[in-house]
């Protein structure tokens, strides 16, 4: 089976080096392999997503030197693709509304509750209203219905830990699908045989694993990078004042010379 890989960045900002990093480990892995590298635009959120950061992103990738198959896929046109596939999980009685609003579960959760922060279920069994509401999943019942749920982390087999994920939102209250239901149909649809993203994900990819169960759909493989950090040891992506692909374009800087110094790992 041939290789698919993506790049799947949000339109809400510039790319900075930490996109860049990844962009380039999932184009290497494809081409390394004379498979197929895609992109896909997560514009799901209509509030922060812009046209314009869309123009910047295909502008940055072109300057690093990298090359994708096929059209762009955009998030934005798929809604209906995700609403199907959050009725198929509604029909499965694995789905509930939730209330509550972003003060009241963290007034729940101010008690110590680990790591994690889970949402507590308060609405799991709360009777229908006509209130804004989000969809969640019920998690216990769905890695109930579930049998092995293990995934590849490249060589490693990894046991699923979707449990102490909680019950996460599929729908929000103000778009059709989360980031998790998105995602996870969209790399089905579009042929993904190895799911190449940051070490930040790596939790996220429990809840995914649940919902390809549930959904019926194809298991890739995953290759979870570690984040880029600079010389302070803080993420890129996060470092204040850290300079966008676009401002180093700008600037006058070589791409292809920038993104061969990124597959060093030095920057
Ligand atoms: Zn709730």
């Amino acid at each position: 089976m041939s290789v698919v890989t993506r790049f799947a960045p949000s339109p809400t900002g510039r790319l900075h080096m930490g996109h860049a990093f990844s962009a380039i480990r999932a184009h290497d892995v494809a081409r390394d392999r004379g498979g197929r590298f895609l992109l896909r635009i997560e514009d799901i959120d209509g509030m922060r997503s812009r046209p314009e950061h869309v123009a910047t992103i295909v502008e940055d990738l072109r300057w690093l030197g990298l090359t994708w198959d096929g059209e762009v896929l955009f998030q934005s046109a798929r809604l209906e693709v995700y609403a199907a596939a959050l009725e198929r999980l509604r029909e499965l009685d694995l789905l509930y509304r939730c209330y509550c609003t972003r003060a009241e579960i963290a007034e729940a959760l101010s008690a110590p509750h680990g790591s994690v922060a889970v949402y507590p279920g308060t609405c799991r069994h709360a009777p229908a209203r006509d209130a804004p509401h989000c969809w969640r999943i019920d998690m216990a019942a769905a890695v109930a219905r579930c049998g092995d749920l293990s995934w590849r982390d490249h060589a490693k087999v990894v046991a699923n830990d979707a449990l102490a994920q909680g019950d996460v939102v599929l729908a929000r209250k103000d778009a059709p699908a989360s980031y998790h239901l998105a995602v996870t149909v969209d790399d089905a649809a579009q042929g993904v045989t190895d799911v190449v993203r940051g070490r930040d994900l790596f939790e996220a990819t429990h809840v995914h694993r649940v919902l390809q169960a549930l959904l019926g759909l194809p298991v890739p493989c995953w290759w979870h990078h570690d984040l880029l950090v600079g010389t302070d040891g803080q993420r890129l992506a996060k470092r204040h004042g850290a300079p966008t692909l676009a401002a180093l374009r700008e600037a006058g800087e070589d791409g292809a010379a920038v993104a061969a110094r990124l597959r060093t790992g030095v920057v």
